[in-house]
């Protein structure tokens, strides 16, 4: 039997960086992203299909209702999901896949799939944060200031995760996920079919 693929989830507070961790991530190493489906207004430059799955309030709730979600969270007023059969057929293939997700989906992916990798993306310090969130500048100051809120708040539930890493510098925060990922493929809890077949001669 071919082993499943590793399902790593990495999240975090709004302006931690974990859109361009995962961006670098995915040039440096074989890995499948989930692409969310999101009711949020594509942004300049976004793409339906390739950042989102740019979808109406009624498409998601008929999503939902045909159970076809794997989590879904509302963040900041849009509803978003990770659709869940590209996400189990990937795994069930022996391929590994990415989700970039909130922490409240974070959480219900650990609830029901506590075999993923739980990464958390810590920004270097509060000021640096503020400054990333403002920095976006494609919502209002009211909006601005609801998602430091909210990323404050969050910041709380690291402790849930697997890993936490700092979000200094990309390159060092990549390099740490890959490390990551290599030691939980050697895990000896993920080996079980190559020991199974160890015969003795
Ligand atoms: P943005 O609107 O800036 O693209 O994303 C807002 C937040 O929603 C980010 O924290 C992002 O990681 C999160 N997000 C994107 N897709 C999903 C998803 O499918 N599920 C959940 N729970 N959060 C998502």
């Amino acid at each position: 039997m071919m082993p499943k693929g590793l399902l790593i989830v990495v999240s975090g507070p709004s302006g931690a960086g974990k859109g361009t961790i995962c961006k670098e991530l995915l040039k440096e190493i074989d890995l499948n992203i989930s692409i969310s489906a999101t009711t949020r207004e594509p942004r300049t430059g976004e793409v339906d299909g390739k950042n989102y799955f740019f979808i109406s309030k009624n498409e998601f709730k008929e999503m939902l209702l045909r159970n076809e979600f794997l989590e879904y969270a509302e963040v900041y007023g849009n509803y978003y999901g990770t659709p869940k059969k590209y996400v189990l057929d990937m795994l069930e293939e022996g391929k590994d896949v990415l989700l970039e997700i909130d922490i409240q989906g974070a959480l219900s992916v650990k609830e029901i799939y506590p075999d993923g990798v739980f990464i958390f993306i810590l920004p270097p310090s509060m000021e640096e944060l503020k400054k990333r969130i403002e920095k976006r500048g494609s919502e209002t100051k009211e909006a601005m200031l609801k998602r430091l809120d909210a990323a404050y708040r969050e910041l709380k539930y690291v402790f849930k995760y697997d890993y936490g890493v700092l979000n200094d510098e990309v390159d060092s925060a990549v390099d740490n996920i890959k490390a990551i990922i290599k030691a939980e493929k050697c895990k000896v809890n993920r080996k079980k079919d190559i020991i199974d077949n160890i015969k003795e001669v």
